[in-house]
């Protein structure tokens, strides 16, 4: 029987190896961390994320071929296939700060292997990494093998929180990397049969290491370079009184642009897109690219105009003050269907809004209270956009309250800002909340998922991000 380890049992780790044991029974695959509680709530019924149909996944084969540990030394060890899915956050300080990624997890995680290993192993860079770092990996694996032989591969993972189970059983494509030498090609050929139990050969794509090093980086920048077109676009469709739904509409009729990915909002969040071009901006700027590196850090000045241009219209609308006003934030993750909030845009629209004293309250069906207020109160390193470098002081935490129900967010409310598009806050009782709230009423929709009219009909004050305004 194949062994496969995986090393970090995250958004990532977890949800991937699930769908592996799933649909591999002749493979054990044990998912390893260093984090306690994290593998205790993978063992439980609780599990540590919020997935749509990864309960059920998990149900069908743990305990039979899908094992969750702590003991990370003694699974790598006895693995023939190992998986490093650990996090490659932003460096906070030091050579590259604010840009390079971390790589100390991975580090620690490769001389481990070194250390622990008896056999021979293949490698698998399943976290997102800088290109070349197969190299490093390489060396250190080299330097402390003892002989034995260890086979890197590039393997990114192209999942997206929220839709992680389908994205994994119906994946657009699979990308392996690998050494062109023998032992290269054989390390492709064993981990492309795992992924052949399930998935068609013609999407399982194989290249060289730098090349699926540097596609899952590409993938994300153009996935947010998206975003931030879309999002430039809605500024200039509230200046010019364009709508621009129906502009995404027309643009994304082209075939050769396509509909997806089209839809103006307050912003992207999450853990990877901008810590993924920032990523890519250091590179650019290590390889003498500096006019490319600027093209890319673009995308993240529009994504914190977009965020901040927000909070601006929030408080220009609502007559310049926002002071002692309460205003409900209905959403907190980054995107629906999960409770990630790394990254989130309501960390800034929150933090923007609580500098100019509101007072907010929270509700996000899946968000707890202790992540809301950790979220508010981290003060994160940017190196250039003045939001960010608001912390919480201990009056603002004051001025922060955390409610589980929407119509408990609204009452008594000045303001609704709505900042994730889960399904539930399409079907509100806007009458309702209406009748609850202080007048005037302002709804500010970042996720364009109100129907305009009728919240206007019923007295409202709307703005929706590029949408022309009430008049
Ligand atoms: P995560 O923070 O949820 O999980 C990483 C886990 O690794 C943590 O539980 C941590 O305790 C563990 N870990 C760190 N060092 C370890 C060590 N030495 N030994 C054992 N465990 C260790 O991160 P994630 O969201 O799963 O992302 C992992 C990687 O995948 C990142 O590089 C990320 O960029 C990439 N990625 C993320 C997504 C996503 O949607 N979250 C999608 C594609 C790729």
């Amino acid at each position: 029987m194949v062994k496969i380890c995986c090393i970090g049992a995250g958004y990532v780790g977890g949800p991937t190896m699930a769908v592996i044991a799933l649909k591999c029974p002749d493979i054990q695959v044990v998912v390893v961390d260093i984090n306690v509680p994290r593998i205790t709530a993978w063992n439980s019924d609780q599990l540590p994320i919020y997935e749509p149909g990864l309960d059920d996944v998990v149900k069908q084969c743990r305990g039979k071929n899908l094992f969750f540990s702590n003991d990370v030394e003694k699974h790598v060890c006895e693995a023939d296939i190992v998986f490093v899915s650990v996090n490659t956050p932003t460096k906070t300080r030091g050579l590259g700060a604010g840009k390079a990624a971390d790589l100390t997890y991975w580090e620690s995680a490769a001389r481990m292997i070194a250390d622990v290993s008896k056999s021979d192993k293949i490698v698998v860079e399943k976290s997102t990494v800088p290109v070349k770092t197969a190299e490093a990996i390489e060396k250190i694996l080299t330097h402390n093998s003892k002989g034995i032989n260890f086979q890197i591969l590039s393997n990114p993972e192209f999942l997206a929180e929220g839709t992680a189970i389908d994205d994994l059983f119906k994946p657009d494509r699979v990308l392996i990397g690998g050494r062109e030498t023998p032992g290269g090609q054989k390390a492709i050929q064993a981990l492309k049969a795992v992924y052949a139990h399930w998935v068609p050969e013609a999407n399982i794509i194989t290249t060289n290491l730098w090349s699926a090093e540097l596609s899952k980086l590409a993938a994300n920048a153009f996935l947010a370079q998206r975003i931030s077109s879309v999002n430039a676009m809605s500024a200039l469709c509230e200046a010019t009184g364009a709508n621009v739904t129906e502009v995404s509409y027309a643009v994304g009729k082209d075939t050769r642009i396509g509909p997806k990915f089209l839809n103006a909002s307050v912003g992207f969040g999450g853990s990877c897109f901008q810590k993924d071009i920032l990523n890519l901006v250091y590179i650019c700027e290590c390889n003498g690219l500096p006019e490319v590196a600027e093209y890319w850090k673009q995308v993240i000045k529009i994504n914190d105009y977009q965020k901040s241009r927000f909070v601006n219209r929030v408080v220009a609308s609502m007559f310049n003050t926002v002071s002692n006003k309460k205003i409900a934030i209905l959403g907190f993750a980054f995107k629906k269907d999960t409770g990630d909030t790394r990254e989130t845009p309501a960390i800034d629209v929150c933090k923007g809004l609580l500098g100019d004293k509101a007072c907010v309250s929270i509700y996000d069906p899946q968000v707890t209270e202790d992540q809301i207020q950790r979220d508010l109160t981290l003060n994160k390193f940017d190196w250039d956009h003045p939001l960010h470098l608001q912390p919480m002081s201990p009056t603002a935490k004051k001025q922060v309250t955390c409610v589980w129900d929407a119509y408990e967010a609204t009452k008594d409310a000045h303001a609704v800002c709505i900042l994730t598009e889960w399904d539930e806050f399409k079907t509100l009782d806007y009458k309702r909340i209406y009748d609850n709230m202080q007048k005037p009423a302002f709804i500010f929709d970042g996720r364009n998922v109100v129907d305009i009219e009728k919240l206007r009909e019923i007295g409202f004050i709307v703005y929706s991000i590029g949408k022309p305004l009430d008049a």
